[in-house]
């Protein structure tokens, strides 16, 4: 075969010819693959190159056909076509990249030009020059890569996910199929974060991520969105119940424990469920609406998973109309404090109040409950420019009492956001001294929950406040993790003990029992016990005896305005 071949001819006799030149130029161009076939598509030349492209020597390669070497199967038919195209119809093959198969059945990427020799005779012959692209080709695979996995868990990322959803779409969108995601949020991680190190915390994701993905079915695609935020996209489901038997299977996976270093440590999660095409026909809003049902599933005690409902969807457009209309509250000032007097329970007396806030939209719609709108404040910045505005109106408020002869102190709200603002402690001393005030005149109220995720920084600030005398309340006391524990690392001078345990106390003897022990333990720890929400004389009687020390309520006053609150304190 080789002998009879006019380009690999072993005879060197016209040595010096330009065209012989040409050939030894061409067989030892580096990186560049050139190849030539005849009319049947056989190999009639195979540079030095195309040896270290394909992996084929020239010997193996030479009478073989094009198809069966470095075509891949599903190209091969059209391979054919093209080139019986050019040989019958002259129509030219265009240059393109193409991914074509090595000797090993690996991919070869290159960038391929085609050149006919001799088109209008009996033996026509295809010269293809393959340009070699691996490396280009890995580094962008690389690039693609990193692009889109998540570096810590080694999942697709959020961009991943995107373009997965688009292409699940695509496929489900144009049949009556259905597919659902999952948005899976740990419980409590920022905890495990705060408590063990963000180094634990990070293998605990990497933990849990190996655990998820290592339990996936076929098709099912699991994506790390973002900090502990999972999506899990089922790329086919008959009915909701495919999907629940799904988002079972992945709470059941946080059922044993994930080892870090000498700690077992056990952790769940919340599920939102969103189904396409019900809930959602875009990526975006499927997501949106899974993570609105994670919220829900969270809400009601997480651990559990949720679907996109339509009176989720309800609720999030008060939300959202909420959000709207809130934006140009504050400078339309819409807002006002009312206030509530906190009773001496010894002799009925009366030296502070807690602030309320009031929203009465100006486009005549109806006062907004806070419960409704600061939920919604909180989600954005809005919460600060508020809680700024309180202080602002409460430190007035106080500073007028003064004048007019009243020492009356206020407590005020203050929201998780706040308090993580840099210049928290410095904006509150001076806008307080701006007023004249001294920390004694204003008392601030945290939830545990905010308590909990505060930092050192923001515990040394409320330290200094307290020494100084400022009035630190524990908010909501018993509600949420009301660890006994925590009584003594936060730097509180008061513990508000929730309503709720209030309401049953005189009837329930578990709910007494457990407001006599927290009383007890909040006494030991020095710290002044409040009650709120004393609504009948039969609970005032009853907290009374348990010897609390301060009690509000609507039995005593509901929150009324400065002027009026003004009754309850004796100059
Ligand atoms: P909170 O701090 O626990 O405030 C006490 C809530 O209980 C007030 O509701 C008050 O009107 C209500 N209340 C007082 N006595 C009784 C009673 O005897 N029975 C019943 N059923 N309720 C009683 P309000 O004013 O609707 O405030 C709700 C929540 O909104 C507050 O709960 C607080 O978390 C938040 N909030 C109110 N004002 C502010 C504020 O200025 N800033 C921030 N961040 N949150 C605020
Ligand atoms: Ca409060
Ligand atoms: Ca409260």
């Amino acid at each position: 075969m080789r002998s009879d071949n006019r380009y690999h001819s072993d005879s060197t006799t016209d040595e010096d010819s330009v065209e012989s030149l040409f050939l030894q130029l061409i067989d030892a161009l580096p990186k560049v693959s050139v190849q030539g076939y005849d009319k049947h598509r056989r190999v009639i030349y195979w540079n030095q190159s195309s040896e270290e492209v394909y992996g084929y020597t020239r010997e193996e390669a030479l009478g073989r056909k094009l198809e069966e070497l470095i075509i891949p199967d599903h190209m091969i038919d059209g391979v054919i076509q093209l080139h019986r195209d050019w040989v019958e119809k002259g129509v030219p093959i265009p240059s393109s990249e193409l991914l074509l198969t090595g000797k090993g059945g690996g991919p070869v990427p290159v960038f391929s030009s085609h050149v006919m020799l001799k088109q209008h005779t009996d033996s026509p012959e295809m010269f293809c020059i393959d340009v070699d692209f691996r490396e280009q080709y890995e580094a962008r695979e690389t690039l693609r890569r990193m692009a889109t996995t998540d570096p810590l868990t080694d999942l697709p990322n959020r961009r991943y996910l995107e373009s997965e959803l688009e292409k699940v779409i695509s496929q489900v969108g144009a049949g009556p199929g259905e597919f659902a995601i999952l948005f899976i949020d740990l419980d409590m991680f920022k905890d495990v974060n705060d408590t063990l190190g963000h180094t634990w915390g990070d293998r605990l994701l990497h933990s849990v991520a190996a655990r998820m993905q290592s339990n996936l079915a076929d098709g099912e695609v699991l994506a790390r969105f973002g900090g502990d935020e999972f999506v899990l996209v089922i790329p086919r489901i008959s009915s909701a119940n495919d999907a629940q038997t799904v988002a079972m299977r992945v709470l059941d996976l946080f059922r044993s424990s994930f080892s870090l270093g000498s700690e077992n440590v056990y952790i769940t999660s919340s599920i939102g469920i969103s189904r396409y095409p019900v809930d959602g026909q875009q990526p975006e809003e499927l997501l949106k609406n899974a993570d609105a049902a994670m919220y829900q599933a969270k809400e009601s005690g997480r651990n559990r998973c949720q679907f996109f409902t339509s009176a989720l969807s309800d609720k999030l457009r008060v939300q959202r109309d909420i959000s709207n209309r809130l934006h140009r509250s504050l400078e339309n000032g819409e807002f006002e404090l009312v206030y509530q007097p906190q009773f001496e329970m010894n002799d009925q007396t009366v030296s502070s109040c807690e602030a309320l806030l009031r929203w009465r939209p100006r486009d005549g719609g109806p006062a907004v409950p806070p419960d409704l709108f600061i939920p919604v404040a909180e989600r954005s910045d809005l919460i600060i420019h508020m809680g700024d505005w309180v202080l602002e109106q409460a430190c007035a408020q106080v500073s007028q009492w003064k004048k007019d002869g009243f020492n009356i102190r206020v407590d005020i709200n203050v929201s998780g956001k706040q308090l993580e603002q840099a210049d928290f402690f410095e904006s509150l001393d001076a806008t307080i001294a701006r007023f004249g005030l001294s920390p004694e005149d204003l008392g601030l109220e945290l939830t545990e929950h905010v308590l909990i995720r505060s930092n050192d920084r923001m515990l040394d600030g409320l330290r200094a406040l307290r020494d100084r005398g400022m009035t630190i309340s524990i908010d909501d006391f018993g509600t949420g993790y009301s660890s006994l524990n925590y009584l003594k690392v936060f730097p509180i001078t008061h513990l508000k003990i929730d309503r709720s345990f209030v309401v049953e106390a005189p009837e329930n003897d578990l709910d007494g029992a457990l407001l006599e022990a927290i009383v007890s333990v909040g006494h030991g720890l020095r710290l002044e016990i409040v009650v709120e929400g004393v609504e009948t004389e039969e609970q005032a009687v009853f907290c009374k005896a348990l010897n609390i020390d301060y009690a509000q309520g609507f039995w005593y006053s509901r929150p009324v305005s400065a002027e009026d609150v003004v009754s309850f304190f004796k100059p």
